[in-house]
């Protein structure tokens, strides 16, 4: 039998999982507390692999993780959940302890990939993945190739400028899209609107979640209605400028703000009407959720494995 081993590298919990070639059923799966502010989050994670190795059947790793991360030398750049590692080697330190070669990219494009091979976009030549949550993630497949890029840090698609004088993002810069359409972003609006004295049903409260905020936007809270009216009206900017680069033929959303539903899609169909660069980019565009779920991450990582192992 010929395996391939899959992981999932998330700041809470790594998951590994074994796959028989066809499959995207795992033969064992193994679920972990990264503790990624403990040291020997990497011990941690070969002997999750250990747990469900085995000798002579496994001819590939494939990892999803968070980035920023340079997928050609299989090396975490710095993960803001995993502080120490910086610069850190992961496939090739896996590659030496298991004898088998190992592929990494991104969490996002991992899970564009899941869902181009095995979800909600199978069949499609040219897709982009969005995942809307504390942050936004995307990945792209263009012509039935997932595009990484040539230094691999290709489709960041949440670090897209949206407006120069916009919101701080997560990273440090000012305007990018997940500044604006994030759920930590559309909390922060509905704070700064609530200390600016709009009225609403919800209280300035530095934990506010999205889902707090969407729960009020359906009893018809104006202000939350505006939030997520507001993040959408964004997400169609970018969305018009990603048709323009990558012309697809699907758009999948992923990730928790995602499932607000028309709360977000209302106001986001509308702008990138408004925005798209030439009407035709809108013909048979498919616009969907993601099929996969939690399980993304692992099917990406075992897609990316099966595809450069071939
Ligand atoms: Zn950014």
């Amino acid at each position: 039998m010929s395996l391939i081993i899959a992981i999932d590298i998330g700041g809470t919990h790594i998951r590994v999982a074994d796959y028989e070639s066809n499959s995207t059923k795992p033969v064992a799966h193994k679920r972990t507390k990264s503790l990624a502010h403990t040291p020997g989050v990497f011990d941690r994670l070969a002997s999750a692999v250990e747990s469900i190795w085995k000798q002579g059947e496994v001819t590939a790793i494939g990892i999803a993780s968070p980035g920023p991360l340079d997928p050609h030398t299989g090396t975490i750049l710095d993960t803001p959940n995993i502080p120490q590692w910086t610069n850190f080697p992961v496939a090739p330190k896996l590659s030496e302890r298991f004898g088998v070669p190992v592929y990494l990219d991104n969490d996002a494009n991992m899970a564009g990939l899941a869902e181009w091979q095995f979800g909600a976009g199978k069949g499609h030549t040219d897709l982009v993945y969005l995942t809307i949550s504390t942050g936004i993630g995307g990945g792209v497949i263009s012509h039935n190739n997932l595009l990484q890029g040539y230094r691999g840090m290709g489709a960041e698609l949440g670090h897209m400028t949206i407006d120069p004088d916009g919101p701080l993002c997560g990273c440090g810069h000012p305007g990018h899209v997940e500044s604006f359409s994030s759920g930590p972003a559309i909390a922060r609006y509905v704070n700064e609107r609530l200390k600016a004295g709009d009225k609403s049903s919800l209280q300035a409260d530095p934990n506010l979640s999205a889902a707090q905020i969407a729960d009020a936007a359906r009893q018809g809270d104006p202000l939350a209605i505006s939030a997520f009216a507001r993040a959408g009206h964004y997400l169609g900017i970018a969305v018009a400028n990603y048709l323009a680069i990558f012309d697809p033929s699907i758009l999948i959303f992923g990730g928790g703000v995602s499932q607000v539903g028309d709360l977000l899609f209302k106001p986001f169909e509308e702008s990138l009407r408004k925005q798209v660069f030439h009407p035709h980019y809108l013909d048979n565009l498919t616009i969907t959720r993601a099929a996969l779920g939690d399980d993304a991450g692992l099917l990406g990582a075992l897609a990316l494995a099966r595809m450069k192992s071939k």
